[in-house]
């Protein structure tokens, strides 16, 4: 059982839909006061909406920083506080090399990677004032780990948020800011759910657990990490993939029968 967070104040980004939007209602289950942040307004108040009068909407485009900065300002003005930030945001085009434009790079690596670094940089004076934080980055297993046709640049977003974890995670340490990571698998959301059909099941077919995972299954491990007893964790990892990443050829799911 986990120290109680109840009253503490998060930040989530992208939080309107799949993955930020359920660790935003596992944190307001928690008791935590939860921004809710995406580019639209209306479907970040929804969420708010579903999590109770402790939560609240901002909209922001994490791969500009001034909208970073104002979601940081409103978190302090509504809540007093920000104590753990969950740079969730992220889309994952498909482009095969050949057909990836100079443009499409730069939009994934912009929302994904430097969305990141802007949203941690304008949570920073708070936390740094309060000598306490916890940041908890939504990374992938592909790009760190696997790679699939059509995201390099997705994976190289991936891979790039645990290298600029690593360096900020000493940065941070004392100040008593932890930074580590969430690696999901496949996980079913509104976002995975657009690649459509056929690649939702061959991939649970693919699963040891022949199963996508939920928002839940992420949600619970960014909970893991935002808690006090993660207090002596810093610039670490956990894969939440249900042993997607461990079977070393299609052979070895087939002899599980
Ligand atoms: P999703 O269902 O498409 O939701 C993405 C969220 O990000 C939405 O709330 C979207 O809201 C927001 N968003 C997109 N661009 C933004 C921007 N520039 N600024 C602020 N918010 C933005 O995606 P998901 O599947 O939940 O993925 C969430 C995170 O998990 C991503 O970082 C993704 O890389 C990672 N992940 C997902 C899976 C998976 O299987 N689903 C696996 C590994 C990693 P608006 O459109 O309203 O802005």
């Amino acid at each position: 059982m986990l120290t109680s967070l109840a009253g503490k104040t998060v930040i989530v980004t992208g939080a309107s839909k799949g993955i930020g939007r359920g660790i935003a209602k596992r944190f307001g289950l928690a008791g935590l006061n939860v921004l809710v942040v995406s580019r639209h307004l209306d479907e970040a108040k929804k969420v708010a909406g579903e999590i109770g009068a402790k939560a609240s909407a901002f909209a922001a485009d994490v791969s500009q920083a001034e909208p970073c900065k104002a979601m940081a300002a409103a978190a302090l003005e509504r809540c007093g506080s920000i104590d753990i930030l969950c740079a969730n945001a992220g889309i994952f085009p498909a482009a095969k090399l050949g057909d990836m434009t100079a443009s499409d790079f730069d939009q994934v690596i912009g929302v994904n990677l430097k969305g990141t670094f802007l949203s941690i940089s304008a949570v920073l004076p708070a936390m740094k004032a309060k000598k306490r934080g916890r940041i908890v980055i939504t990374s992938s297993i592909t790009g760190p780990i696997t790679g699939y046709p059509g995201w390099s640049h997705y994976g190289a977003s991936k891979a790039g948020q645990l290298g600029f974890m690593r360096t900020a995670a000493i940065e941070l340490a004392p100040f008593n800011i932890t930074v580590n990571a969430v690696m999901p698998g496949n996980i079913f959301t509104e976002g995975l759910e657009g690649l459509g059909k056929d690649y939702l099941t061959t991939m649970a077919a693919c699963i040891p657990m022949k199963r996508l995972g939920t928002v839940e299954d992420i949600a619970n491990a960014v909970l893991y990490f935002a808690s006090d007893e993660a207090g002596y964790v810093t610039g670490q990892t956990i894969v939440v993939d249900g042993g997607q990443v461990l079977p070393e050829s299609p052979a070895a799911l087939e002899q599980m029968g």
